[in-house]
Parts: structure tokens; C-alpha cells; sequence
């Protein structure tokens, strides 16, 4: 029907504020709240929709998983970059889903505990956890820790980080890239996609996560967009974009900023 709201949109980017209500002020003024993608992995379906909403309502853009085995089938799409992760989940408990992650930079996660021993604190943050809060715990100080997180992840790793290959450098801290010097100019998406890879050199990045993370979940499986934008920043970034050396092909797995990593042994003296 024409003029009727369009109906919320799960998954999306988060909606634009409505006529007259305006973005959500900040009593102190400070300055924007990051906002990101949040996994809220929790088998109690009411705090499960308490945080959902508390989370959308700061303009984060949410996604839930009710057991472990969802859980880990959510975390395997790459797409979020917090997780909210209860340890005593139905199927696969959250120490698993911790294991499985393996000290993996993204997502960063915060578990969500009833358990306030100090023990399984010290565990959680052992196996690679950001943060742990313990239940109960107030809507605002969940929200409080995942702007933390989200500031860490965003701000102080990417300060200083410069990542090179060949005559292209890609500086993440001052947002720039240049080639033998001169400065590129890139697309908000070129970019987005570039220092995805960047951000990961010397590895594969598969289809699904790439397109997930800088187009969005529901473009996942939308390979058309990725090759598309890799030619373009082939097209500015290599001396042939034939032969590419700074985006490889990795295969039909996905693609590598640079050459490979190689984590094997170290030579003998
Ligand atoms: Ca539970």
C-alpha cells in the first residue's frame, strides 16, 4: 500500500531514523557510538529478545542463534563482528564455539555467563574471549562493553597498521592506499572490499565472507559483485591486472591480498 511504513527489514542495516524523531542523542555529546554487526548466541529465548532489542535500539544490527549448532553455523558465515556467546547452550556448548574460533581476530567475542567464577573468567578470556559478563547484568552495561569492543577492533589495531605488497600499500590507520607512491582513488565499496583483504594478507578469504562483510549477509552468495569490484581494483592496483600479484585468485576458494602466508616449520640451521 502506498505511504504505509516499510515493514522492518531483519538482518539489513539499520533503518533511517523516522521524519522528526531524529538520530538518538547522546546526553553528554560525545561522539558517535560505533555501531556493527552482533551474533547473540543464547538459548533463553526472553534475554535473548531483551538484548536483541536493547542492541537494535543502539542502531546495531542483530542476528540470534538459540543453540549451539546454530551457533556455529552463524559464526562459520563470518559475517558479525561481536558475538554475544552464552556458555550453557543446548547441542554445542559456548566453550566449544570459543575453541573453534582459535584466537581468529574476528569476531570478538563477549561471553554472557551465569556462571561468575573467577576460574571460568580466567578460561574464557584464555581461549581468546574479549570480554565476560556475568548474569544478570544491565542492558547498559552489555552495551557499554560491545562499544568497547567495537571501539578496540576498529580504532587502536588499525592505528598503526600498514599492510604492503609490492608497490601498493594499503594504510588503515589514515585510510589511505597508494601505488609506487601516488595515491589511489577508491570507491567506498572498492575500499571496504580491499581492506577486508588487507586486513587478512597472506590468507584466503572465501566468497561467502567477503561478500557478507562488505555487501552485507544477504549477498553472500552473490559471486557477481566480488569479481566485478576485484577486476576494478585490479584494474587500479596491479601492473597487470592479468596476472594479478596484489588480489589473487586463490583457486575457486576465494581470494589473497599477497602471497601466501607460510606458517610451515622453520627451516633447519
Ligand atoms: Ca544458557
Amino acid at each position: 500500500m502506498p505511504g504505509s511504513p516499510a515493514p522492518p527489514r531483519n538482518g539489513g542495516p539499520p533503518p533511517p531514523a523516522a521524519d522528526g524523531a531524529g538520530p538518538a542523542r547522546s546526553p553528554r555529546g560525545t561522539a558517535a557510538a560505533p555501531v556493527g554487526r552482533i551474533l547473540v548466541v543464547e538459548d533463553d529465548a526472553p534475554l535473548c529478545r531483551v538484548l536483541t532489542s536493547a542492541l537494535e535500539r543502539a542502531g546495531h544490527v542483530v542476528d540470534t542463534a538459540g543453540d549451539g549448532l546454530e551457533g556455529a553455523s552463524k559464526l562459520g558465515s563470518g559475517s558479525c563482528e561481536v558475538v554475544l556467546l552464552d556458555i550453557g547452550l543446548p547441542f554445542v556448548d559456548g566453550w566449544k564455539l570459543l575453541q573453534s574460533l582459535d584466537g581468529r581476530r574476528q569476531p570478538s567475542v563477549i561471553v554472557i555467563s551465569a556462571r561468575g567464577d573467577e576460574r571460568d573468567k580466567v578460561r574464557a578470556l584464555d581461549l581468546g574471549a574479549d570480554d565476560y559478563l556475568t548474569k544478570p547484568f544491565g542492558a547498559d552495561e552489555m552495551l557499554a562493553r560491545v562499544r568497547a569492543v567495537l571501539r578496540r577492533v576498529r580504532g587502536t589495531a588499525e592505528a598503526a597498521r600498514v599492510v604492503r605488497c609490492g608497490e601498493v600499500v594499503v594504510d588503515l590507520g589514515a585510510r589511505l592506499v597508494r601505488r609506487g607512491g601516488e595515491e589511489i582513488r577508491l570507491s567506498p565499496t572498492e575500499y571496504v572490499l580491499l581492506t577486508e583483504l588487507a586486513r587478512h594478507a597472506g590468507t584466503v578469504m572465501d566468497h561467502r565472507t567477503l561478500l557478507s562483510r562488505v555487501w552485507g549477509p544477504m549477498y553472500a552468495g552473490d559471486r557477481n559483485y566480488l569479481r566485478t569490484f576485484i577486476q576494478r581494483l585490479r584494474r587500479k592496483l596491479e601492473d597487470d591486472p592479468a596476472e594479478p600479484t596484489v588480489i589473487v585468485t586463490a583457486g575457486r576458494r576465494g581470494y589473497r591480498f599477497g602471497p601466501a602466508a607460510d606458517p610451515g616449520p622453520s627451516p633447519a640451521p
